[in-house]
């Protein structure tokens, strides 16, 4: 199965995406979701931030996840500790999830993708792209996020031009959303036909981002 990782800046629309994607019957595995699957109650990677980070950040039982966000970006070396305790279990939770699909090609959602080093666990890398002050104006409507917080969440992202020149396909997300669905239908039939191609790949589809 051709596994294709799907990734891209905070609000450049990559769950708007992936939800293309599985109308159209394609399989997709949602690495964040998974992280937050991952410190429900119960779960061994909460107690390991509970005897890290101490019991306040639980409350009712739950973990506190805007604390926990507080506490990471204040301190690179916690948001580096936290990483190593989740990026193992997310890609073996994922490696698990993805022996039980079938059908040509699977969409994984995995935002720090390139940031976690992991650009061979996929196939092929799609990035969904957008200029920097569409992106942050979204995330601010979306979330609620000042221009600090967003500020410190791009900066622990890497920058728009390093993840362009990762990727092998592109999406392009300046627009209105009404863009998306020929974009996604076009590299749907693209990966249907590689999958029948067999492992040669051909150049980059959706290259329009590329070269602004
Ligand atoms: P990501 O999953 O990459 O963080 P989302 O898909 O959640 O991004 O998109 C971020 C926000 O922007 C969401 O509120 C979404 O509805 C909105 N959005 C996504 N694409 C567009 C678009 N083309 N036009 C307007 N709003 C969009």
């Amino acid at each position: 199965m051709l596994k294709i990782g799907l990734t891209g800046g905070i609000g450049c629309g990559k769950s708007t995406v992936a939800a293309l994607f599985q109308a159209l019957g394609v399989p997709v595995l949602d690495a964040d979701q998974i992280a937050r699957e991952l410190v429900e109650p119960g779960q061994p990677a909460l107690e390991a931030i509970v005897n890290h980070f101490g019991p306040g950040i639980v409350v009712a039982g739950k973990l506190d996840r805007a604390r926990l966000r507080q506490l990471v970006f204040a301190a690179p070396e916690q948001r580096r500790w936290l990483e190593s305790l989740l990026h193992p279990l997310i890609y073996a939770e994922l490696e698990r999830r993805l022996a039980s699909l079938s059908g040509p090609y699977c969409l994984l959602v995995i935002p720090l993708l390139l940031e976690s080093g992991r650009r061979s666990f996929v196939d092929r890398v799609l990035v969904v792209d957008c200029p920097e002050p569409v992106q942050r104006q979204r995330v601010k409507s979306r979330d609620g996020m000042s221009d600090a917080e967003v500020d410190r969440l791009l900066a622990a992202q890497l920058g728009r031009e390093e993840r362009l020149r990762a990727a092998d396909d592109v999406i392009e997300n300046a627009g209105a959303p009404e863009s998306l669905p020929p974009q996604v239908e076009q590299l749907h039939r693209a990966y249907l036909a590689l999958r029948e191609q067999g492992p040669r790949l051909p150049s980059r589809i959706g290259h329009d981002a590329i070269d602004q």
